[in-house]
């Protein structure tokens, strides 16, 4: 057995562990002994202050050496047994409910010497410990200090304590992987000496010292290395490079009347230069709503068809799609075949589709989910695009870029701008394109906070923008204790506009189904109604050039890049728009900070910081359900330099190591997903 694979083992090889403690941990995602070594103490108790009983203080918890002087089980219901103890200075009770006689006769034998442990309470004029939960013959087991950690039920803060020790004893020596350039940054503390610092009580909390900041940069190391060898094994097959003549972004000139912003050029020049090379490209083209990332995506796909290849562009929902679609229709030259699939296309229109396709009488392919369906064969694939997407884990995204091919290229998009230690946490096994700015044309969205009772204000607003022939959403959020009440809330709030403004007023929400959601939001577009009220499910991507007011209730029930993403819906056009921003009572000191914020800011990627800084990184736009990445210790906010050393040391890394079994153990141990059984 290597040394490390001692700590990959089931906890049941440990002594006292069966298959039952064992499966309650298993129930807490710890499965061997190093998942166990990385759930910290929270606190502890000092146990190792010993008094004689004449000096005990009340409502302390303190530690005596007895003689067991006497029993007294009364075996009437309710009345507990007790044990008498004493030493020369006076007597105690040790006092037990729900315990057996037999198991108190063998802790506490009769007129001998035990050590027990306790909170001191007073009762009819005696001391009294009642049902103590540390009692041995042993004392140095007891005089000491004691960890407690969050511990599941079912197992005493006692047996955890015994489990933790006895894998700490035998902590294997690990052979170090660290390069000592960076070791020395950690005060050269090795593997074994930080995990076990990390449970000395005295080092709770102690998150800035070295030993804790090597185990966060052996983490993120681990899965930094991990992404690494992804990122090899996809670019290690070479494929034919694409050849174009870079005329396609002047084809679609004249048919948008605006230039692309630098970024926009920086990126398509990125996208470019990875299509025309050897390798296949893996990349994330990360952009705020409304950073103009579809003429982008667009303007690469037709390089690619013109070097011969199809495209696949698919996106999350039907409206989405059709814009895209439509978009492309109107910018694309007339000899590009263009054609759409989504869940309505008729079955006979999707036969058709399915033989194009096969025989190249298709060049580009715009669709929903179905575009990979089964019977979907592309006859010569060379460039995936998937629009909005922020729930791909690793694993589905390596599987994505396996689907086309060798030759086939592929690029995601996500509006989701996010920070850069988050970015590289998530996103680390893909190539990253980023557009920071906006199109100048773009105005910023101003943003209000108003008071649930001012309301009319909020209303004679609305009833002006709707007289100057605009259109407005107005979002209440998820109330997330119920569903049926979230509904109703919604339903109230139309009821109530639709008074207001009679048969101008229409309205989404969790109980429609997705064909009679998007009818709705078609109504929208083509301006039959003035509002729409929603829960948040807007989507994002739509383009709604015509709204431009956002009202959005109970505003403090999102997090900031949530509002900002919701904010984000109008401005999509020439004219001003306006994010109300709407509270059931006066703010907190937090609301306060993230209303000014947005009120400050029109940047996602501030925002992000900024929310992150606020909320931690696991909450921030649901990634901690999203389940992408759970670090034990690593926190890509607290640790953002850690992230960045590591970052830097992945490249010497990539640069001057060829062989990577050093790491094999850290690897290992660190990142224990199957995605690596075929890279280590
Ligand atoms: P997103 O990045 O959110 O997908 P879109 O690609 O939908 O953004 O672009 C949003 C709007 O901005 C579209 O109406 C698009 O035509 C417009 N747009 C894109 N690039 C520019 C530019 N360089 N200058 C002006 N408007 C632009
Ligand atoms: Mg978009």
């Amino acid at each position: 057995m290597n040394n490390y694979e001692f700590l990959l083992q089931d906890l049941t090889k440990i002594k006292g562990v069966g298959e039952k403690t064992s499966q309650i941990l298993k129930r807490k995602k710890i499965n061997n002994l190093f998942d166990l070594l990385f759930r910290l103490p929270k606190s502890y108790t000092d146990r190792s202050e010993k008094l004689k009983i004449k000096e005990l203080q009340i409502g302390k918890i303190l530690t005596i050496n007895v003689v067991v002087k006497k029993y007294n089980f009364p075996r009437i219901r309710n009345l507990p047994n007790k044990v008498i103890c004493e030493d020369e200075t006076g007597v105690i009770d040790c006092v037990f409910f729900n315990s057996y006689e037999g198991y108190i006769r063998k802790i506490l034998p009769l007129n001998e010497n035990v050590t027990i442990s306790g909170k001191i309470n007073y009762f009819k004029k005696r001391y009294q410990i009642t049902n103590p939960t540390y009692v041995s013959k042993e004392s140095s087991l007891i005089e000491k200090v004691h960890n407690k950690y969050s511990l599941t039920e079912g197992i005493s803060e006692k047996t955890y304590n015994k489990i933790i020790n006895q894998i700490l004893k035998n902590l294997p020596n690990l052979n170090e992987w660290l390069n000592p350039f960076i070791l020395n940054k950690f005060g050269n503390e090795s593997w074994k000496d930080s995990i076990i610092k990390l449970h000395d009580p005295k080092n709770i909390g102690n998150f800035k010292s070295n030993f804790y900041k090597r185990l966060v940069f052996d983490e993120i190391l681990a899965s930094f290395l991990v992404f690494s060898e992804i990122r090899k094994s996809i670019k290690k097959n070479k494929k034919k490079s694409k050849k174009f003549t870079n005329n396609n972004f002047l084809k679609v000139k004249n048919k948008i009347d605006f230039d692309l912003t630098k970024d926009q050029k920086n990126v398509l020049n990125e996208i470019n230069s990875d299509l025309a090379s050897q390798s296949k490209m893996f990349r994330i083209l990360q952009g705020d709503v409304g950073s103009g990332k579809t003429i982008v995506a667009l303007i690469s796909a037709l390089n690619v068809i013109e070097s011969g290849y199809q495209v696949a562009l698919m996106v999350p929902t039907g409206i989405l799609v059709n814009q895209h679609y439509l978009l492309a229709k109107k910018i694309f030259p007339k000899n590009i075949k263009i054609n759409l699939i989504t869940s309505k296309t008729d079955l006979k229109t999707k036969k058709e589709i399915q033989e194009n396709i096969k025989n190249c009488k298709l060049d580009i392919l715009f669709g929903t989910h179905s575009l990979f369906q089964k019977n979907m064969n592309f006859g010569k694939l060379g460039y995936i695009i998937i629009d909005e997407q922020h729930k791909f884990g690793v694993k589905q995204r390596k599987a994505l870029s396996d689907k086309g091919g060798i030759n086939c290229d592929v690029l995601l998009m996500s509006a989701t701008p996010i920070p850069r230690t988050l970015t590289m946490t998530i996103y680390g096994d893909m190539d990253l394109s980023v557009i920071k700015e906006k199109p100048t044309a773009r105005k910023d969205v101003t943003t209000y906070s108003k008071i649930d009772s001012k309301i009319n204000d909020v209303i004679n607003f609305v009833k002006k923008e709707i007289q100057k022939n605009n259109q407005i959403f107005w979002v209440c959020p998820l109330i997330e204790e119920s569903k049926k009440l979230d509904h109703q809330s919604v339903i109230k709030k139309y009821e109530f506009l639709n008074k207001l403004f009679p048969g101008e007023v229409t309205i989404i929400h969790g109980n429609i189904e997705s064909n009679e959601k998007e009818k709705v939001l078609e109504k929208f577009l083509q301006k039959k109604y003035k509002i729409l009220v929603s829960t948040t499910i807007i989507e994002v991507g739509i383009d709604f050039p015509n709204a431009n007011v956002i009202v959005i209730e109970n505003a403090n029930k999102f997090g900031l890049s949530q509002l900002h993403q919701l904010r984000g819906r109008v401005g999509r056009g020439e004219k001003q728009a306006t994010c109300i921003l709407m509270f059931k009572s006066n703010l907190s000191e937090n609301a306060r900070k993230r209303i000014n914020i947005l009120k400050k800011s029109n940047d996602g990627f501030f925002i992000s910081e900024e929310d992150m800084k606020l909320r931690g990184f696991g909450d921030l736009l649901g990634f901690k359900q999203s389940g992408i990445k759970n670090f034990r210790l690593a926190d890509p906010i607290q640790n953002q330099d850690l992230f960045l050393l590591a970052e830097n040391e992945i490249k010497r890394i990539e640069k001057e190591e060829k062989n990577l079994m050093k790491y094999k153990s850290l690897i290992k141990l660190y990142d224990q997903a199957e995605i690596i059984n075929d890279l280590v």
